[in-house]
């Protein structure tokens, strides 16, 4: 009682609207600012803390502007700024927003508080009712797929939403008891305090939550770009790293793996007689013919140039059963590439025209048990055995240590 009684004290009405006003458009200039050149769904984001500023001037000018205004408009606004943060998370969990679970509160927002203009506990048990089920919306949003996109900024929106669930819950409670006169526009109450006091920390909140999976978001694509070929969209060479750390680290010492290495063969020749386009079409479709050939477990990344790797781990206890596996996945592979290309040339002064082209390529396999060699010694193996393909005529599969494979 002595905390409402403080509240009661301190918080003049007309300073929190002016407050509940600024933070609003504060937060939507420093939304826009990060937006700027960033990102479109941050602009969405700053238009809902302007619609949180507009709604707290039009709710604070009651009795001097038309109540269409001061009480449609105002809920219009506040409903259609939690229904911009659930497109929001949508939008940037890249799924499809259901616009009409996420609309329709803001419309029949302005039919009931129109029927209601003149009922106030009504609206306010109505705005509660259509708050609770918005804010839950946003939450289940964000929960659905938790699972797969954790993340701080998350947790923090969950917060926000919870804060101003309770903010509206409790006025309808205040509503329900009778007592209007704690709940009027003019009336500097505890309860209008923890109102909008509630209504602030929510919304600081949602902003924070906001930027921060904004940022969560921008680190995944950031990650993502700097472990992938850009030509290929195969894995680099930090992802094969990171790989065979793992091959080696789980200590599984008897568990055999294999490095299976691969070089276009003449690769070069397509490169200078129809172009690097031509040789990076090639690249593609190779790089999708090898991921084809493997399960999707297994790793395949592109070293640069004609030159890929796959990784199978765990294939078998033993090495001669594991050589066989071995053999069987880089021959189906070495079968594969040298299958037909149909690619599409374009020659000097002539028109685009399909091309038929052949294109094998040689293979090196290195296989090792657990953490018993070291990564660059399993990579200078598999080097040795490509190279050796390559001299012993190309289009083949060699095994490090001069085991042939077949
Ligand atoms: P070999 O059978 O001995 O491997 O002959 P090669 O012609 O394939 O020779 P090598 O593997 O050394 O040549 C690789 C060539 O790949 C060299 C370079 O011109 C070309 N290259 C490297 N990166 C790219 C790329 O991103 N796109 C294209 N189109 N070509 C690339
Ligand atoms: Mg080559």
């Amino acid at each position: 009682m002595l905390f409402l009684r403080v509240l009661a004290l301190k918080m003049d009405i007309q300073t929190l609207f002016i407050v509940n006003i600024a933070l609003g458009f504060v937060l939507a200039l420093c939304v826009l600012v990060v937006a700027i050149g960033r990102n479109k769904q941050l602009y969405l984001w700053a238009i809902a803390f302007v619609m949180h500023g507009m709604s707290y001037i039009l709710i604070s000018l009651r009795g001097q502007i038309p109540d269409l205004l001061s009480i449609v408009l105002a809920n219009l606004l506040i409903s259609s700024m939690l229904a911009i943060f659930t497109e929001g998370i949508y939008r940037f969990s890249e799924m499809r927003p259901p616009r009409l679970l996420i609309w329709w509160p803001a419309l029949v927002t302005v039919i009931t508080f129109w029927f209601y203009i003149d009922n106030f506990e009504m609206r306010v048990i109505i705005g509660a009712a259509f708050s609770v089920y918005q804010t839950g919306l946003l939450v289940w949003s964000i929960a659905r797929d938790f699972h797969e996109r954790s993340g701080q900024g998350r947790w923090i929106i969950i917060f926000a939403a919870g804060i101003t669930t309770a903010m509206f819950v409790f006025r309808a409670g205040v509503a329900l008891t009778g007592d209007n006169l704690l709940l009027a526009i003019t009336s500097s109450s505890p309860v209008q305090s923890i109102t909008f006091i509630g209504a602030m920390v929510g919304l600081i909140m949602f902003a924070f939550g906001l930027l921060v999976i904004y940022m969560e978001k921008a680190e995944q694509v950031g990650l993502s770009l700097a472990l992938r070929d850009p030509l290929t969209q195969l894995g680099n060479r930090r992802v094969l790293d990171i790989a065979l750390n793992y091959a080696m680290s789980r200590g599984k010492v008897k568990a055999v793996s294999a490095l299976i290495m691969l070089d276009l063969d003449k690769f070069k020749t397509l490169n200078d007689n129809y172009g690097h386009a031509m040789g990076d079409q090639l690249l593609i479709e190779v790089a999708y013919r090898i991921k084809e050939s493997v399960k999707a477990e297994d790793t395949v990344v592109r070293l640069g140039g004609d030159e890929f790797v796959i990784l199978v781990i765990d294939i078998g206890n033993d090495l001669t059963g594991a050589r066989t596996k071995a053999a069987t996945v880089a021959n189906r592979i070495l079968q594969q590439v040298a299958k037909p290309y149909h690619l599409l040339a374009q020659l000097e002064n002539q028109p685009m025209s399909p091309l038929k082209y052949e294109c094998t390529c040689s293979i090196g396999v290195s296989l090792f048990q657990g953490h018993s060699t070291s990564r660059e010694i399993v990579m200078e193996r598999a080097d040795v055995a490509m190279y050796k393909a390559k001299q012993e005529g190309r289009d083949r599969v060699v095994f490090a240590e001069g085991e042939a494979a077949s």
